[in-house]
């Protein structure tokens, strides 16, 4: 059974208590190549290696995952952590008209992602959105995000044949203003690789403009070259973000963390296809599981920092559901963490149960709290068991005195169990505990 397997679980992992060298080391080879596999640039993963490296060793090993596991969480969180914790917005809190400048090289998305944002700032934020193309480079580039504007109900600015990129973003900023819009967005040239005439370009629109943001629009299936065009781009002009375009297509996202290392400037916005409604707000810890292609042992540590045994708890989690979970329950448990040495079902996730079982192993207190409490439940009357609530202060005094307590000890172990119950309460919001024993194995 489920239970007798964790048992043997349990009993390998026994006196294990922090991440060694050796353990920690292992793990890294296999997330060194996960990170390789998923794109990130390779200085990008030898820094990070390095930094998780040294915050994995000594550290805790939650019972009943291998260290293994447990290194994959703390590699994911420190992916997540590095990937941008909250998710940035635009900032455009400024005297309109806000400035909006998109950069990048030539087909990372430039002009669809304007037009994605221009209608997400109209439609979310009832903006009034101007939109101007500089793309001289490429034939018809202006036309096509005047098409696109059409497409999604945003002014564009006339085209004027002949204008070189400067002329036309003081022209756009004086249309903008004079119009009364709240944004511009200036899409310009994309590069085929990084070219100085370009950059040069782009930083006289930069000075021209002054834009609020300058947002680097990068595929996501930039590979190794992720670093150098981030390099390049955030040297010549002041970046505030990066949006990571096709991240509806294969890539693992690894760019994301070598955009993320290079420029220190958040990924606002996450490119999801070419229709113009598919522009998502950036969510790190999806980019972290996708990168680490290991969602699956990142939830089970979560989980099983929660849970021992799925059998036992989903059953008081039925009762608990039913509003039943009483102290008839409570004395179970207390009596199987006896027996278990302190594994009790729901030991290791219930708050008050915790506590008790840091206590002991602490060595603040033994065995004797556990029939104490036993006592405490013993001196109670089977309706009270069953409704715990009946329990006020003249109760409690009784109960107190057939156990040879006190009204605080009474008081505790009420505590513990509205606690449990609670806890309970949460864990069947979040969905419950079935299906823990596929992740288990
Ligand atoms: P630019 O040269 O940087 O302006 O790139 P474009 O905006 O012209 O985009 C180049 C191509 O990529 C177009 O065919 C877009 O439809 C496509 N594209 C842009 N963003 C996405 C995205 O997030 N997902 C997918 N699947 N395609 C995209
Ligand atoms: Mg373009």
């Amino acid at each position: 059974s489920l239970s007798e397997r964790l048992g043997g679980v349990f009993e390998r992992l026994r006196g294990r208590g922090a991440l060694g060298e050796a353990d920690v080391r292992a793990a890294m080879r296999e997330v060194r190549i996960a990170l390789l596999e998923a794109d990130v640039a390779l200085p990008v993963v030898r820094d990070f290696i390095e930094k998780v490296t040294e915050q994995a060793v000594g550290h805790q090993v939650v019972k009943s995952v291998t260290p293994g596991q447990q290194v994959v969480k703390i590699v994911n969180d420190a992916l997540v952590e590095m990937l941008g914790s909250e998710t940035a917005e635009l900032e455009l809190d400024v005297s309109p008209p806000a400035i909006i400048m998109m950069v990048g090289l030539q087909g990372s998305g430039k002009t669809t992602t304007s037009a994605k944002i221009a209608k997400r700032l109209t439609e979310k934020d009832r903006k009034k959105v101007l939109m101007a193309s500089l793309d001289v480079n490429r034939p018809a580039a202006q036309e096509q995000l005047a098409t696109l504007g059409t497409q999604v109900n945003v002014a564009t600015l006339p085209i004027v044949a002949g204008q070189q990129p400067v002329d036309i973003a003081r022209r756009a900023l004086q249309a903008a203003k004079l119009q009364g819009f709240d944004v511009l967005v200036l899409d310009t040239a994309g590069r085929l690789h990084v070219d100085q005439a370009l950059m040069d370009e782009m930083k006289a629109v930069a000075d021209v403009a002054q834009p609020q943001e300058i947002l680097l629009v990068v595929d996501s299936l930039t590979g190794q070259d992720a670093v150098n065009v981030a390099k390049n781009f955030s040297e010549q002009v002041p970046l505030t973000g990066v949006v990571l375009t096709r991240m509806d297509g294969d890539a693992r996202g690894g760019a994301a963390l070598s955009m993320r290392a290079v420029t220190g400037k958040p990924i606002k916005f996450a490119g999801m296809g070419e229709k113009l409604d598919a522009l998502e707000q950036f969510h790190p810890s999806r980019v972290a599981g996708r990168i680490l292609g290991m969602g699956d042992v990142v939830s089970l540590v979560e989980r099983a920092t929660e849970t021992i045994n799925a059998d036992e708890a989903e059953k008081l989690a039925q009762k608990m559901a039913k509003g039943q979970f009483d102290m008839n329950d409570l004395r179970a448990q207390l009596d199987q963490m006896k027996r278990m040495g302190g594994m009790g079902a729901l030991a290791s996730m219930m708050p008050g149960i915790k506590k008790v079982q840091n206590a002991m192993a602490n060595g603040q207190v033994d065995d004797r709290i556990l029939v104490r409490m036993d006592a405490m439940i013993g001196s109670m009357t089977p309706k009270e068991r069953s409704k715990p609530e009946l329990l006020n202060a003249k109760r409690k005094i009784r109960v107190a005195k057939g156990s040879g307590t006190t009204v605080q000890d009474v008081n505790r172990l009420l505590k513990m169990h509205q606690e449990m119950s609670s806890a309970m309460k949460k864990i069947r919001k979040m969905g419950g505990l079935k299906g823990l024993g596929a992740l288990f194995g």
